[in-house]
């Protein structure tokens, strides 16, 4: 199959998914700062920290930073490890799902948001 075809077919399905879950892809500086409730001026960006960290995006619900994704190519022991220590030094939640947007069927989906902003339904078919 043409790897063109394979992408944009991709971003058709992350542009369903956003919608149905009422995300708009931030334009923005994507970083943690914002699922920390603080609004990054620069100064106080914590960054995108880790080896777990490719293709990622921020989400916003209501202008507000909820979530965002990764989607690397896979993950071993090194990359979850590292996955787990940033969530536990910034308290966050995360999780990994097999259905990821950027060419679909090489990669994988990384979820990080921070537990109560908002409710985690992207999770509902890895809950299910
Ligand atoms: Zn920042």
């Amino acid at each position: 199959m043409d790897i063109n075809l394979i992408r944009s077919e991709g971003e058709d399905k992350r542009k369903a998914w956003a919608a149905e879950l009422g995300l708009k892809r931030s334009r923005g500086h994507t970083c943690l700062t914002g699922l920390l409730g603080e609004h990054c001026n620069g100064h106080n960006c914590v960054g995108l920290p880790g080896i777990w960290v490719d293709h990622a995006m921020m989400w916003l619900r209501g202008g507000h930073p909820v979530l965002v994704t990764s989607e690397p190519y896979g993950a071993n022991m090194e990359v979850l490890g590292d996955l787990l220590d940033t969530c536990r030094r910034f308290d966050l939640k995360c999780a990994v799902s097999g259905e990821s947007f950027y060419l679909p069927g090489t990669t994988i989906m990384i979820y990080v948001w921070k537990d109560g902003v908002c409710e985690p339904n992207w999770l509902r078919r890895i809950e299910a």
